[in-house]
């Protein structure tokens, strides 16, 4: 795996009208912004559903993997987003889309004074907000004051059960008693957390026991992360293709005896592939994106260096331009770089393959390995077969009967992008399958504590 590259900014170091053409070759003929797209789509089709604030890289811990190079808490910080400049980009983010979700963190974002006064300024501002943190900082009164604020929940980093592990890890002893005594604060509080857990060579075949212990933590979603080797984690090896798929195979393997946790893979998306081959209906297969374990980078989905820069994904230091020169609005709806996510012409295998669809594999793994983000995913081991490309139909309505009365409609509505088109066909199904005509919101209750159980729903509608 080659070295990573720095953050590029093409609109800022390359001269106009010639720049793109003459640096980047990864696309042919791309449409520019939102004139002309040749498949019919508009800039209205992609809409933000994710959006990473990565407001900091100062960070109480040192951890091998971290993409962003988090040097310590007292050396970040020098050119980071001022308070009102994350007002500002929050503010431009909701001219896109309010009912996005962000995702604040770092470094560590719990080491940014003012993130509790970001973190209000967007749950105010109607967004849904979500922490990444390694949960070390998460007492009782953080925990219940971001209760307070509206935060829906927080993703805390777990690389082992193996305290010893995890801390060596971590660079730092007790980073493991730390985010545990983080989890037990949010259950105590009533804050929704989720298992992150970073896949390596180190850790992968833990990944049994990861399940299980995070279940029985009464987590409700299992994210597991598989690297893309950039930042500090640049000097690790990363799992070889042959252990991907094998992590990958025992994730779509195991979904299915968790009804109630969502264990999804993060960062590689032929966990698509995979959960196809394995059953072209099944839940994975048909959600989108990225809760499907899909990837979104570029076409639902952007992250904001602490500096300001806006790229594809946290993985890509490749940026579209810094929201400190142009509006976010601008950035997000005419880069080049982000339609040639939106528009791609994928090379290799990636571009040969049936899935291509419904996974197209990871941008980042062959930018960051030889700057070229439409070449072929080497991770995957697939080698596709020149058969129809697989399409799923997750955005299709299904034709039916039943209606949906008011009162359901305005919840539904609430129900993140990334998820409705999901809950809406699951809830439809239900009420056909019941003989029923109209559905209520006594309906979609009855049907979420069967799914989740009695407690907190994990989006709040
Ligand atoms: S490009 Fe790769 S690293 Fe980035 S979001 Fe997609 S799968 Fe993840
Ligand atoms: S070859 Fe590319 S598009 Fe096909 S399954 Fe593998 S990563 Fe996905």
């Amino acid at each position: 795996m080659g070295k990573s590259l720095p953050v590029i900014n093409s609109q800022s170091i390359l001269p106009p009208q010639t720049a793109f053409s003459s640096n980047v070759t990864q696309f042919d003929s791309v449409p520019t912004g939102s004139e002309n797209p040749y498949d019919g789509r508009t800039v209205d089709d992609f809409k933000p559903y994710l959006v990473a604030l990565n407001l900091t890289s100062r960070c109480n811990l040192k951890c091998d993997h971290c993409y962003l190079d988090a040097t310590t808490k007292l050396g970040g910080g020098s050119d980071e987003l001022t308070s009102q400049e994350c007002y500002t980009l929050i503010d431009q983010i909701a001219v896109v889309n309010r009912g996005c979700l962000l995702v604040i963190t770092g470094g560590e974002p719990l080491v940014r004074p003012d993130i509790l006064d970001i973190a209000r300024h967007a749950v105010k501002s109607g967004f849904m907000v979500v922490f990444g943190t390694n949960g070390m900082l998460i007492d009782d009164r953080m925990a219940k004051e971001l209760v307070e604020i509206g935060v829906m929940g927080v993703g805390i980093s777990i690389d082992s059960l193996d305290p010893e592990k995890h801390n060596v890890f971590r660079g730092l002893p007790k980073a493991w008693e730390g985010a545990l005594a983080g989890i037990e604060a949010c259950k105590r509080n009533g804050l929704q957390f989720q298992i992150h857990f970073s896949a390596q060579p180190m850790n992968y075949q833990e990944l049994p026991e990861v399940i299980h212990w995070a279940h029985e933590l009464g987590a409700k979603v299992l994210n597991v992360f598989f690297m893309v080797c950039t930042g500090r984690g640049e000097e690790l090896s990363d799992i070889t293709p042959t252990q991907y798929e094998e992590v990958l195979g025992h994730l779509v393997e195991t979904q299915d005896k968790y009804s109630d946790m969502l264990i999804r893979s993060r960062c590689a998306p032929h966990f698509k592939r995979l959960a196809y081959e394995k059953d072209p209906n099944s839940p994975i297969t048909k959600a989108q994106g990225y809760m499907g374990g899909g990837c979104l980078a570029g076409t639902n989905y952007a992250r904001v260096t602490p500096n300001g820069d806006l790229t594809p994904c946290p993985y890509m230091p490749l940026s579209a331009g810094n929201i400190r020169e142009k509006s976010f609005v601008d950035l997000w709806e005419k880069s080049d770089i982000f339609d040639s996510f939106r528009y791609p012409h994928l090379k290799g295998k990636c571009g040969d393959c049936e899935y291509s669809e419904i996974c197209g594999g990871c941008r980042a793994r062959p930018y960051v390995d030889h700057g070229d983000w439409l070449d072929e995913d080497e991770w995957c081991l697939y080698t596709p077969k020149g058969g129809e490309k697989v399409e799923v139909a997750f955005n299709v309505p299904e034709a039916t009967s039943v209606v949906w009365d008011e009162a359901s409609e305005t919840r539904l509505n609430r129900i993140p992008y990334f998820l409705r088109a999901m809950v809406k066909k699951g809830v439809e199904r239900q009420a056909s399958e019941r003989g029923l005509s109209v559905i209520t919101t006594e309906l979609m209750e009855e049907l979420r504590k069967k799914r989740f159980g009695n407690e907190t729903p994990v989006f709040k509608f």
